[in-house]
C-alpha cells in the first residue's frame, strides 16, 4: 500500500480555521493526479481522515483543509519537522478531455482545494476560468496560486466582497455557452442546485437563460428537439470510513450502480448521481 512518512515544511493559518499545510513527499507528487486525494492518520483517532491534493510542486504536496473536528484540528496544530502518516495518492481524479478547449470551474468555499490543482494542470493546454463562492468575504481563497491568465469571478453570499452578491449558481448560466467542460467541488447543496437547474441546455443554440432546461422537466421530446447533457464532474466530499475500498462506509447510488466514492471517485459526473441517501 502507499503508505509514507511524510515531513511537515509548512503548516500556515491562511483564512480563519483553513490550513495550508505542505509536505514533503516526493512519492506521492510524482504520480498525483488532479483530483486525487490522500488519507492521514491523525494522532490516535482510529480512521483516517481523507484530503484532497491541492497542489504539487517538485517533490511537496500542498493541503488545504478546513477545521471541521478533533482529526482536522491535530492537523492544524502539527509544526515544521513534525512527521504524518500519509496513504496515497488515492482515488480517480479529473479527466479533461484532449479536445476540450475552455474549462470552467466552480469552487464553493473549501471546494476551492482540488481545483487549484487541476487549474495549475491544465492551463498550459486550455482556457481555463474559475467561479469561487464563499460565505462572506474573508472567506475568499487567495488566488496567487493561481497561473496567471486563468479568469477568476467571485462570488459572496452576504456581497461583503468578491464580484458581486450571490451564489455560484447565479452566475453559471453566463459561462455556459463559452465552457466545453466543467469541474465543481463544493457542498451538496450546491451540486444539487447545478444538477436541478443548469445542466441541460439547447445545442448548438447559443445557451442563454431561456435556453435552460430543468433537468425535472427534461424529457425524451427535448432530446429530439436537440436540447442535450452539459456535462460536470464533481468532486464528492462524502464521508469515508477505510478510504481504500474495504468497508464500503462511502457506497453511493449512482445510475450506473452502487459505486465506492474512495476507489470509484470521489470523482463522479454530475449527472450520474443519485442524490437521496448521499451524506456530505
Ligand atoms: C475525497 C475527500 C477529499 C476531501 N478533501 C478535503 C479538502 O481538501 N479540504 C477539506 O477541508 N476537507 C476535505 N474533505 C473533508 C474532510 O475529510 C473532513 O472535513 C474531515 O475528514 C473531518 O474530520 P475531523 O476529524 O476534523 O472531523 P469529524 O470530527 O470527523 O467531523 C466533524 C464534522 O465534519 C463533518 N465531516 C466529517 N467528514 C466529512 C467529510 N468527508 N466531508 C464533509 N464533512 C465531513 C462531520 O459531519 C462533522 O460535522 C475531503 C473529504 C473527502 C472524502
Amino acid at each position: 500500500m502507499k503508505e509514507f512518512m511524510c515531513t511537515v515544511i509548512s503548516n500556515v493559518e491562511i483564512l480563519p480555521h483553513v490550513n495550508l499545510m505542505w509536505l514533503e513527499a516526493s512519492q506521492i507528487a510524482a504520480t498525483a493526479q488532479p483530483g486525487q486525494f490522500v488519507t492521514l492518520c491523525c494522532g490516535d483517532l482510529t480512521l483516517r481522515r481523507p484530503l484532497s491534493i491541492h497542489q504539487v510542486n517538485k517533490r511537496q504536496i500542498a493541503l488545504l483543509f478546513k477545521i471541521a473536528g478533533k482529526g482536522t484540528l491535530w492537523l492544524s496544530q502539527r509544526r515544521e519537522g513534525d512527521r504524518l502518516n500519509v496513504l496515497g495518492p488515492l482515488g480517480k481524479g479529473f479527466k479533461v478531455e484532449s479536445d476540450s478547449r475552455n474549462l470552467l470551474m466552480l469552487a464553493g468555499g473549501i471546494g476551492i482545494a482540488p481545483l487549484v490543482f487541476l487549474a495549475q494542470y491544465a492551463s498550459s493546454q486550455h482556457s481555463v476560468k474559475l467561479i469561487h463562492g464563499a460565505g462572506t468575504s474573508s472567506e475568499l481563497y487567495s488566488l496567487s496560486p493561481l497561473p496567471s491568465g486563468i479568469q477568476v469571478t467571485t462570488v459572496t453570499e452576504d456581497g461583503s466582497g468578491g464580484n458581486g452578491k450571490g451564489l455560484i449558481t447565479d452566475i453559471l448560466p453566463d459561462f455556459l455557452e463559452w465552457t466545453d467542460q466543467m469541474y465543481a467541488c463544493g457542498p451538496s447543496g450546491m451540486y444539487k442546485g447545478m444538477a436541478k437547474l443548469l445542466c441541460r441546455f439547447k445545442s448548438p443554440a447559443p445557451c442563454a437563460s431561456e435556453e435552460l432546461v430543468p433537468s425535472e422537466t427534461f424529457t425524451q421530446d427535448k432530446a429530439e428537439e436537440g436540447y442535450k447533457l452539459k456535462k460536470c464532474q464533481i468532486s464528492l466530499e462524502v464521508r469515508m470510513g477505510c478510504g481504500v475500498g474495504a468497508c464500503y462506509g462511502c457506497s453511493i447510488n449512482t445510475k450506473k450502480g452502487l459505486k465506492k466514492v474512495c476507489l470509484d471517485g470521489p470523482v463522479f459526473e454530475l449527472d450520474d448521481i443519485l442524490w437521496e441517501g448521499v451524506k456530505i
